[in-house]
């Protein structure tokens, strides 16, 4: 057994990011500023869209995102019943109702089906999430959204790299959010990114993300004169700062370094565990880029005598650190409380959400850190059943 405790989603931080992190502090310029600026052009030039606000957290940027689009009190929102929290709750924030459709149990992402099933009068938008890193069927989606005049949402947390027929993820629908959170594909620690093709989207995402304040306003952090500023509309605190903006600028020069990286885990994770009992991932869908985020074995009991949570405790008692994303959301009291959902509705997601975990998968990983890995996995299924 490996003597230190693996932690799960380790970021890689180089020295650049470091360096720039210290220039920040010696410069005494810990806010909003150039560097947020810089972050924000170089990813515009990575995903070849100019319109992009760059904010402090995926959860900020969900938010400001359901904002822009207008929802609200009245509208229902359709989306996955098997993503983070956060997802649901931008739609809660602006006083929208979220409607859950099920997963396709192969890949995880959203079934369209289920969304048409779904649809009532009240239906606004569509709010989908690239799971794991894995497009979801963008040409099914898009036709429902066309169909019905919906506005689609796109929650790119774990798909950054994603690409769908040739077509960058985020690029598809009205308002693309990203985030730049400690675990995933590129950091500032905490971080997010609000993407759209129409420009006004932006601009409006941009002053409620600052108070409400004129967009005049963020001129407030450089030096060229001094401009009153009016609050305009209710808004919120969502600015990045330059601190994270440092470590995002740097990180984003190595978006397909690290990419490249997780790709080659994720293939040495395939082959070792072909011949096991639990399910691995699904080859990719052809045509498709998948961002590898999560690599997720499925373990079900009946089919291979291991509990999923006695493996979650092997795991770790075994010093590898290993994540469940996620229980279902209709799993959770809150929402259960809210909405009255049941889990008999969305069988997949629940089933996905009790059987599933994530094995680490960062570009901080050395090839002994994953035989270890592989290594305890298989000799939980040795020892466990
Ligand atoms: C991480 C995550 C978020 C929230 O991102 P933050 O930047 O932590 O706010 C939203 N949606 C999904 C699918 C996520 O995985």
């Amino acid at each position: 057994m490996r003597d230190d405790f693996l932690i799960f989603g380790q970021p890689l931080i180089e020295q650049p990011e470091m360096d720039e992190v210290v220039a920040s502090m010696k410069a005494s310029w810990l806010g909003t500023g150039p560097k947020v600026r810089e972050f924000e052009q170089r990813f515009a030039a990575y995903k070849g869209v100019p319109n992009v606000a760059a904010v402090n957290s995926c959860t900020a940027a969900l938010h400001l995102a359901a904002l822009a689009l207008e929802l609200g009190p009245g509208d229902e929102v359709i989306t996955t019943a098997m993503t983070f929290c956060a997802t649901i709750n931008s739609i809660i924030y602006v006083g929208a109702t979220p409607v859950l459709a099920d997963i396709d149990p192969d890949t995880f992402n959203i079934d369209p089906v289920d969304i048409e099933r779904k649809i009532t009068d009240k239906t606004k938008a569509i709010l989908i999430v690239h799971f794991a890193g894995r497009a979801c069927d963008m040409d099914a989606i898009m036709a429902i959204a066309e169909k019905h005049n919906l506005k689609v949402i796109e929650d790119c947390a774990h798909a950054i790299e994603t690409e769908y027929k040739g077509k960058k993820a985020g690029t598809f629908g009205d308002v693309s959010c990203f985030s730049f959170y400690a675990t995933k594909n590129i950091v500032t620690g905490e971080g997010g990114m609000l993407m759209s093709n129409h420009k006004p989207y932006i601009d409006t995402a941009k002053i409620k993300a600052l108070h409400g304040l004129s967009v005049d306003a963020w001129k407030r952090f450089s030096d060229d004169g001094y401009k009153h500023y009016y609050v305009e509309t209710l808004g919120f605190k969502y600015n990045m700062m330059d601190l994270q903006a440092a470590i995002g600028m740097h990180q984003i020069e190595r978006v397909d370094r690290y990419w490249t990286r997780r790709q080659e885990i994720w293939g040495k994770y395939q082959e070792a565990f072909k011949d096991m009992p639990f399910r691995t991932p699904a080859p990719d869908e052809e045509n498709t880029r998948n961002a590898y985020h999560l690599y997720t074995i499925q373990v079900s009991k009946e089919e291979c005598g291991v509990d999923r949570d006695d493996l979650l405790v092997f795991m770790k008692k075994n010093n590898i650190g290993v994540g469940v994303h996620y229980l279902a959301i209709a799993e959770h009291p809150f929402y259960q409380k809210t909405f009255n959902w049941s889990l008999e509705d969305f069988p997949h997601a629940v089933k996905y959400g009790r059987e599933t975990l994530s094995l680490p998968l960062s570009p901080k990983l050395t090839d002994q850190d994953v035989e270890d890995v592989i290594e305890v996995v298989k000799g939980a299924f040795k020892k466990i059943t």
